[in-house]
Order: C-alpha cells, then structure tokens, then sequence
C-alpha cells in the first residue's frame, strides 16, 4: 500500500498540495481526475519522488519516509523499484531497439542475465501486441505503439505499482484506444495503477477508487459509482464540463 499522511508541496508561492492524506490500495487501479493545475501530476509525481514535498509522511509499500527529513538515495532507489512512472511522451531510449528498451532496466538496474531478460522482455512485448515491432527503433512507431513500449519497459521493472501521468494525451482517439485496452488489461489481472487521466469514460471502466482533485486537496475519495452519481455540483460540473 502507498499511504500520505499531511503532504504538503509548494512551488514559491504556489502551494501544488495541501496537507494530502489519502492512500494508494494493492491491486486497485485509483484514478486521478481534477482541473488542469489542480496538483494531480504533482501528486503522483511525490509517489515516485520526482517532486519532493516539504512536509508529511510517506510509507510506500513499508518504505517509511518523512518529507521533512532527508532522503537518501537507497531510499529513494528503493521507492523507485516499486512504483514505476509511464510518462505522457513515452521516453524511450531513440538510440535503442524496442526489445533493447524493454530489456535495459532489467539488465542494468535489476542485473538479470540478457537471455532472461531478452525472454521476458519479448513476452511483455507480445502482451502489449508489439511482439512484430522488437527490432524497429522508437522514431519507426505510432504514439500508440511507442506508449505500448512504455508501457511494457515498466512491466518488466516489476514494479508493484505504475504510475501513469495522461498516458494517452498525446494520441488520436483511434491509438488511444489501443492503449487503453492495455491498460484495462492490466487492471483486469490486479496490476496496482494509478492513472490521471482526462478521460472520464475510461476512468468509468476502469477505476476502483477515483480521487477528485481541486486546487491541491482531495475533494472527492470514492468507488466510481458514488463518483458518477454524486450530487456535489462541483463534481457534477465537471463531470459534464469533461463528457
Ligand atoms: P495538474 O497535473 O493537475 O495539471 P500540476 O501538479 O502540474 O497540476 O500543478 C499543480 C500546481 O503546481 C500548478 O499551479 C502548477 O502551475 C504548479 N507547478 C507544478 N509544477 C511546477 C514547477 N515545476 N514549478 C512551478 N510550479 C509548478
Ligand atoms: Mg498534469
């Protein structure tokens, strides 16, 4: 489980989040929802200590952090091991293979022999319907293809949880269905997720738990029934602003 406890994040005068507590359930998919600048990238940001709040408690998975204290790196190497990020542009490595992407982090970070990782790097790439695509480079794929990459070289971290900010934001509709039938397999078999997203028909299908974001506090902590149904009109706004 991930758990904040009173996080606080501010940028100069910006205050990103506001005493925070709210906690992240194994084999659940929580999906983020809330205004543009409302702190949900922040948030999940803090997850994998990109962002550093200032102040409040992390446990990431047992991993007891305080924000006011000094993090060392074991620390935060630790963090990362278990909560990968898939950004909205993908990042993968331009001078390598797709099956050279999915295989790096394996071998580099986690030491398994090539021939392990190159076997199990296929397979995730076949998961993701890209097993044809292990020789091409990164520029010779769609956005659709590349964010199945991404998605693949997280898997392969075996992470406990991936972390996705907007993963399909960046795509036509058509390519961002095929990452989001990725993703909803992925939920289906328990993968812990954690997805902000502006796609609300997605989060419907998908989520376990929404948390509805504004202006850095958690407005809103819920299954998606009670979100899709609520009578707070701040909810219903935007619900029908995003629909
Ligand atoms: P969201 O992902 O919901 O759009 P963000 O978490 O990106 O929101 O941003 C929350 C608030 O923090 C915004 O007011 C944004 O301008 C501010 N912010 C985010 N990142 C930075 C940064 N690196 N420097 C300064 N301000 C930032
Ligand atoms: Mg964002």
């Amino acid at each position: 489980m991930l758990r904040l406890k009173n996080v606080t994040k501010t940028f100069g005068t910006q205050t990103a989040l506001k005493d925070i507590t709210t906690a992240f359930n194994d084999h659940e998919t929580t999906v983020l929802v809330g205004p543009s600048g409302s702190g949900k990238s922040t948030l999940l940001r803090s997850l994998n200590l990109l962002e550093r709040p200032e102040s409040g408690t992390y446990d990431c998975d047992g991993i007891e952090l305080d924000f006011a204290k000094k993090i060392t790196k074991k620390e935060t190497l630790a963090v990362r091991q278990k909560t990968e990020m898939v950004f909205q542009d993908y990042n993968l490595f331009p001078h390598l293979t797709v099956l050279k992407n999915v295989m790096e982090g394996p071998v580099h970070v986690l030491k398994e022999d090539k021939q392990t990782a190159k076997k199990r790097a296929l397979e995730l790439l076949d998961k993701v319907g890209l097993k044809q695509k292990a020789d091409a480079y990164p520029n010779q794929l769609s956005g659709g293809q590349a964010q199945r990459v991404a998605i693949a070289r997280s898997l392969a971290m075996r992470p406990r949880y991936i972390l996705l900010d907007e993963p399909t934001s960046a795509l036509d509709p058509e390519l961002e269905l095929e990452v989001l039938k990725v993703l909803l397999e992925l939920a289906n078999e328990k993968q812990s997720l954690i997805i902000v997203t502006h796609n609300l028909e997605f989060a419907r299908h998908v989520a376990d738990k929404i948390l509805f974001i504004e202006d850095g506090q958690i407005n809103f902590s819920g299954s998606k029934d009670d979100f899709f149904n609520s009578n707070d009109l701040r909810i219903k706004e935007f619900i029908s602003a995003m629909t």
